[in-house]
């Protein structure tokens, strides 16, 4: 029979990230700090012996010992994936059958829907308030009328910057029967992380990932935690060797680095914090930024119906940062980048405020 390209993948567009170079890059959440010399150092000498013409361990056991040992969890109940989007995929493929129906929130992580639509799983798409927060009784309302059996959401939200506390979580936890797939992967900016309650639920599926906080988006590692049953299953869907032998080594090595986590991890809260204490001053002096939404990740969201004029005016001075329709996704730099940003977005907003869009 003659083969043709399926529909649903036909009419996906490619990812298109931002092409060209920036002097400032605050579009993708990724951390600001860069390996200091001597962890690169240490680095470079234990790469000398790695055994690069065989197989990596199909389970990166260390890497796992290393995340447990920092984020205070049983090493069993970890699987590591090339990124958290592996993982996202594979709970896609793999977990959803022919009766599965996945929530996803809107507006939340955009790889959700596109798996979804990717692996061919029916999607319902959980509105939000609003303001963008999640009204937990409503939602899961929602769910169980719905009958999803899937749920997908990012906590803190990526886009929104807004975070679900823990008990609103457990609450969805409680009262649906779905399996809960909680995408933590800005959790290290705030407090609110179920990790601790691993074991005590059988239908939740923790995600973590080294691309924000930990400063290794280059290398792609992402883990799923999660009860026995589940991580025996994840870890018999995975692809045998998916986490490469340099990235494992990496990982290990930074994951083990508590010093420096907890340096990276309270600096970047304390910019992300100052940055947006700044631009709410900032959409005081020009209402025309309609709303500054309080950060419990490394980045600030803000609506404004300017969106696309400032991104575009950011990018010719050098600065990108993300566009979203009505809405600006800034991820935090380091002090001088927050600085010139403030400085340039002020410069922008005045040519407005002269034209009377204030
Ligand atoms: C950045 C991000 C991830 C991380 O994906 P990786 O594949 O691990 O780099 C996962 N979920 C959300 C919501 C993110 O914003």
């Amino acid at each position: 029979m003659r083969y043709t390209i399926p529909d649903k993948i036909k009419q996906l567009v490619p990812y298109q990230p931002l092409e060209g170079d920036y002097q400032i890059r605050l579009d993708a959440n990724e951390s600001y700090i860069s390996l200091s010399p001597i962890q690169r150092q240490k680095l470079q000498e234990q790469f000398v012996n790695l055994p690069f013409h065989r197989y990596p361990d199909p389970y990166a056991k260390q890497v796992c010992q290393s995340f447990a040992a920092f984020y205070q969890v049983n090493p069993e109940l970890v699987t590591v994936g090339n990124g958290s989007d592996e993982l996202i995929g594979l709970i896609f493929s793999a977990f959803c059958g022919d009766n599965d129906k996945v929530g996803v929130f809107a507006h939340d992580f955009s790889m959700y829907q596109i798996d979804c639509s990717i692996f061919g799983v029916p999607c319902e798409v959980i509105p939000k308030q609003p303001d963008l927060t999640i009204q937990m009784d409503h939602a899961i309302s929602y769910i169980n009328q719905h009958q999803i059996s899937v749920v997908v959401f990012s906590n803190p939200c990526n886009p929104t910057s807004l975070g679900v506390k823990r008990e609103e979580v457990i609450k969805l936890l409680n009262k649906t029967q779905a399996l809960i797939v909680l995408d933590e992967a800005y959790m290290d900016f705030w407090d609110q992380s179920l990790l601790d309650k691993i074991e005590e639920f059988d239908r939740l599926i923790i995600l973590k990932t080294c691309s924000k906080a930990i400063g290794l988006a280059g290398i792609r590692v992402g883990f799923a935690v999660a009860n026995q049953s589940l991580t025996v299953a994840l870890k018999a869907a995975k692809p045998p060797y998916n986490v490469n032998c340099i990235s494992q080594e990496i990982a290990k090595t930074i994951l083990s680095d508590k010093e420096y986590l907890m340096m990276a991890m309270q600096q970047i809260t304390a910019h992300c914090k100052w940055l947006n204490r700044q631009l709410e001053a900032l959409a005081k002096e020009y209402p025309i930024l309609e709303v500054v939404y309080p950060s419990d990740t490394n980045f600030i969201f803000i609506k404004t119906p300017l969106a696309k004029d400032i991104w575009e005016q950011l990018l010719k001075r050098s600065i990108a940062i993300r566009y979203m329709g009505d809405y600006l996704r800034i991820s935090t730099g380091n002090e001088q980048e927050n600085q010139t940003l403030l400085t340039e977005l002020k410069q922008i907003l005045e040519q407005y405020h002269g034209e009377g869009v204030r």
